[in-house]
């Protein structure tokens, strides 16, 4: 098998043992979901090179930053959010008689003994989802293991931005495949054939089939790919035809892998959140992390006091929500703590940046500004506007003075020019004469600020 042609399919085996008893409530109603109960993990990436450094993918992080945002896109439908921890490249070790090491994956053993690998050497993080970004594997594109909760998995690198990673995190949160050769096609909880909510994926809205891939054509027999509609006539085990319709065919658990797209049904929303909340391995709970997180840049510091860095690496936020940095105010010169909402702010928007936002460098934080996530949470969240960062300690780039002739705020004014190194001077306001004055100063951040200064006579 050539295995750069077969970089989308899954290694991950169903388990085929039943779900624990009182975990899995089989739910499709989204309305039952509890906002008040937002889950937020956190999610770390690894680049595998090849033992020599080398890998063929130059955007790998920018592609990490478009899976993340993928992953937000998705699961926030159901109250589940990553928090985005990083991205780092790792060389693998030199194996015997295979120059590529861990980069290319031969086999499945090569994913876990990877992981063994990874571990030992300190290349995974006890507090995160852990993403190995291989460069391809002879299996497929992408692979979890079969527990019921894992917090690892493989994607191919060329997979990362792609329905690969939303797909094998599903199966750490324990989202099955949902073909099935046992799941009857019957939705009807009367009929005696019923068996949709213990049977294959065991979740309800996602339709019976027996799968869509025929392995030995690497082929589709029943899909129509251009319309990516069901074409067979073909019957469950007890002689129902199957119902299969284009959003079925759609499913990020699928295997009309063509025609899968980043979305999961109501149905495996809600069993992935049942799987998290029931923690039945333990695993998830060390991942765990807040709401405020989400207000944290990934990358990036923010200034606070003397000259600017050059070059300035200005705070980054992670791609996959919605943002407005509204204009704020307070005494701010680092961002406020998340739980301290006593600043003030307007619903002027100083940077607006949609949930589909790839301009990464783009989604920054500006100054005089406190972030709004447009994210669905009750009330005892709070306001969804948090961080006020107000930061006056910048030098200004130029300014004027103007004064007032007659001591009144009238029209008989005297206005002069500034250059920076005037307008910054820390005696600047001790050695102007007695008077009333209006001081502006402008910032390269086009901030500008205004001040009224008495001077008296002494
Ligand atoms: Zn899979």
């Amino acid at each position: 098998m050539d295995a750069q042609t077969d970089g989308f399919t899954c290694a991950t085996t169903d388990r085929g043992n039943p779900d624990p008893m009182g975990v899995y409530s089989g739910g499709v109603d989204l309305t039952s979901l509890n906002s008040c109960d937002p889950i937020v993990l956190n999610v770390y990436f690894w680049g595998i090179n090849r033992p020599n450094g080398q890998n063929d993918f130059p955007n790998r992080a920018d592609h990490v930053l478009c899976g993340v945002a993928n992953l937000n896109i998705l699961y926030n439908e159901f109250g589940i959010y990553f928090k985005y921890r990083g991205f780092e490249e790792i060389d693998s070790p030199t194996l015997p008689n295979d120059e590529d090491g861990y980069y290319v994956l031969e086999q499945v053993i090569d994913y876990f003994n990877m992981v063994t690998w990874a571990t030992n050497e300190g290349f995974r993080k006890p507090d995160a989802f852990n993403v190995y970004l291989f460069g391809w594997a002879g299996f497929g594109g992408g692979i979890a293991p079969n527990l019921s909760g894992s917090t690892h998995c493989g994607v191919n690198s060329s997979g990362i931005s792609k329905v690969t990673l939303v797909h094998e995190i599903a199966h750490n949160l324990t989202i099955k495949h949902t073909r099935s050769s046992t799941e009857h096609a019957t939705r009807d909880i009367n009929d005696p054939n019923f068996n949709a909510d213990t049977a294959g994926d065991a979740v309800v809205d996602t339709a019976a089939n027996n799968g869509f891939r025929d392995n030995s054509c690497a082929c589709y027999p029943f899909v129509d790919l251009t319309t990516c509609s069901y074409i067979g006539f073909e019957e469950d085990n007890v002689g129902d035809l199957y119902q299969i319709f284009p959003i079925d065919i759609n499913n990020a658990m699928g295997d009309a892998y063509p025609c899968r797209q980043i979305h999961l049904t109501t149905g495996q929303g809600i069993r992935a959140r049942e799987a998290l909340i029931a923690d039945v391995q333990g695993n998830f709970g060390p991942t765990l992390t807040t709401i405020a997180s989400l207000y944290e840049p990934y990358a990036g510091e923010y200034y606070v006091t003397g000259p600017e860095p050059n070059p300035y690496n200005p705070p980054l936020f992670q791609p996959g929500f919605n943002y407005r940095f509204l204009e704020c105010s307070c005494n701010c010169p680092e961002p406020s703590p998340y739980e301290d909402v006593s600043f003030s702010y307007t619903n002027n928007s100083l940077l607006t940046i949609s949930k589909d936002n790839t301009g990464f460098s783009s989604i920054t934080h500006p100054n005089h500004s406190a972030i709004q996530i447009d994210l669905d949470l009750c009330e005892p969240y709070g306001q969804n506007t948090r961080r006020c960062y107000d930061n006056w300690n910048k030098a200004a780039d130029s300014g004027t003075v103007t004064k007032f002739e007659d001591n009144v705020f009238n029209n008989n004014v005297t206005i002069t020019q500034k250059d920076s190194l005037t307008i910054n001077n820390p005696n600047f306001i001790d050695n102007l004469p007695q008077g009333l004055y209006v001081i502006d100063k402008n910032y390269n951040d086009g901030s500008t600020n205004q001040t009224v200064i008495q001077k008296d006579n002494n």
